[in-house]
């Protein structure tokens, strides 16, 4: 592998990601360490996630939030309890906290404009919001109330499958998560985006294009991690029908770091998360061998016991019975073992024309 790879196509990214030889994959986790530390060094930054709410009036197909799952109790955090947590990453020394949730129009315009502000003016991190798609209007006042960076994945670059995986709601239209995130960069956010690997239906072909258009959107953060079957969802239930043989993209392991190798190869300055998805194939070594094969974030959780295992995107997720402080020694311990540092200041994207972050 050589510095060419930063410009690879298409087909030779599908052959990657086909690519079963160790030595050769040998190879690509070591091209995909060096660019990270050309580029982004061997700071980790650590992102506070707070899940704020598990109301959703999506139907992902993938996700266990959809409104359809009934059986599910809901929560939305209150302000206060946001503050604590924000506070309390403060104290960890973490640069950034990130409020996802459900598409909640629970949380509205100015409650949340209120909270961001609050947030800022009690700790000065950087704010992240993950909280789906939501209207210019509300996208415009959390800029403005301070909000420096939002999260969407498109999920899949495939239209068909998107559609299928990611039906229209009653209140929005057909969905356009790509041209959001372009909305997003105009008003000022860095924007983060991403995939799952091994979505039924999704090829390898399909896989690589994902990574090309990280690449042609000029991401800032990039989050790829496994898709996990739900058993409340309908690709849990396995309803939709997989690629042909041959074609399916597997949800393993070993594939999340392919896709992650080499968009770091295509993104070289991108914030890219080692996710929770993956620590929970692998939780053992998962979170390490994406930091070794990428990436440069994680993501310590801040959610409050009582909420975490109503937060459940997926069965079985890493980490749930864990405190804030439980997860905060142990990412600091995992990144200090493989000779890495927890990284100081907010951690925004590097070689920024025009920085985001004030
Ligand atoms: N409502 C917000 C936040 C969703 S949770 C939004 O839609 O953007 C964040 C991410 O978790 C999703 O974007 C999706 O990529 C991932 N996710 C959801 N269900 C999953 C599953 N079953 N397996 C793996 N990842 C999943």
């Amino acid at each position: 592998m050589d510095k060419a790879s930063a410009t690879m196509d298409v087909r030779e990214m599908e052959r990657w990601l086909r690519e079963e030889d160790e030595s050769r994959l040998e190879a690509l986790w070591r091209a995909a360490d060096d660019t990270r530390q050309e580029n982004v060094g061997d700071e980790v930054h650590l992102r506070g996630l707070v899940e704020i709410s598990s109301f959703c009036i999506r139907r992902c197909a993938y996700c266990g939030l959809r409104a359809e799952h009934r059986g599910l109790q809901r929560y939305r955090m209150s302000a206060d309890e946001i503050l604590a947590c924000a506070r309390e990453a403060r104290a960890y020394g973490y640069g950034t906290v990130v409020l996802q949730s459900g598409e909640d129009y629970g949380i509205t315009r100015e409650w949340l404009a209120d909270v961001v502000r609050e947030i800022k003016a009690q700790t000065g991190l950087a704010v992240t919001l993950s909280l789906g798609e939501r209207p210019d209007e509300d996208l415009t006042a959390w800029r403005e109330a301070g909000a420096d960076r939002y999260l969407l994945r498109f999920e899949t670059s495939d239209r068909e499958l998107y559609d299928r995986i990611h039906p229209p709601t009653d209140r929005q239209g057909l969905s356009d998560r790509i041209a959001m995130l372009k909305r997003l960069k105009q008003l000022g956010y860095e924007a983060g985006s991403g995939v799952m690997v091994g979505i039924p239906g999704q090829t390898y072909a399909g896989l690589a294009r994902d990574i090309a258009l990280f690449r042609e959107l000029d991401l800032d953060m990039i989050g790829v991690g496994p898709f996990i079957a739900h058993p409340d969802t309908p690709l849990g239930r396995s309803e939709l029908p997989s690629a042909p043989e041959g074609e399916q993209a597997p949800n393993t392991e070993l594939m999340t770091y392919k896709v992650l190798a080499l968009t770091r190869l295509a993104c070289p300055e991108a914030n890219i998360p080692s996710t929770t998805a993956l620590a929970t194939l692998n939780l053992a070594q998962g979170r390490e061998l994406g930091l070794l094969r990428g990436a440069n974030i994680v993501m310590p959780n801040l959610t409050p016991v009582q909420y975490r295992a109503l937060y459940e995107i997926y069965p079985a997720k890493a980490c749930i019975q864990e405190s804030a402080g439980d997860c905060h020694a142990c990412m600091k311990a995992r990144i200090r073992k493989i000779d890495r540092v927890p990284g100081t200041g907010l951690g925004g994207r590097r070689h920024r024309k025009t920085s985001a972050v004030h």
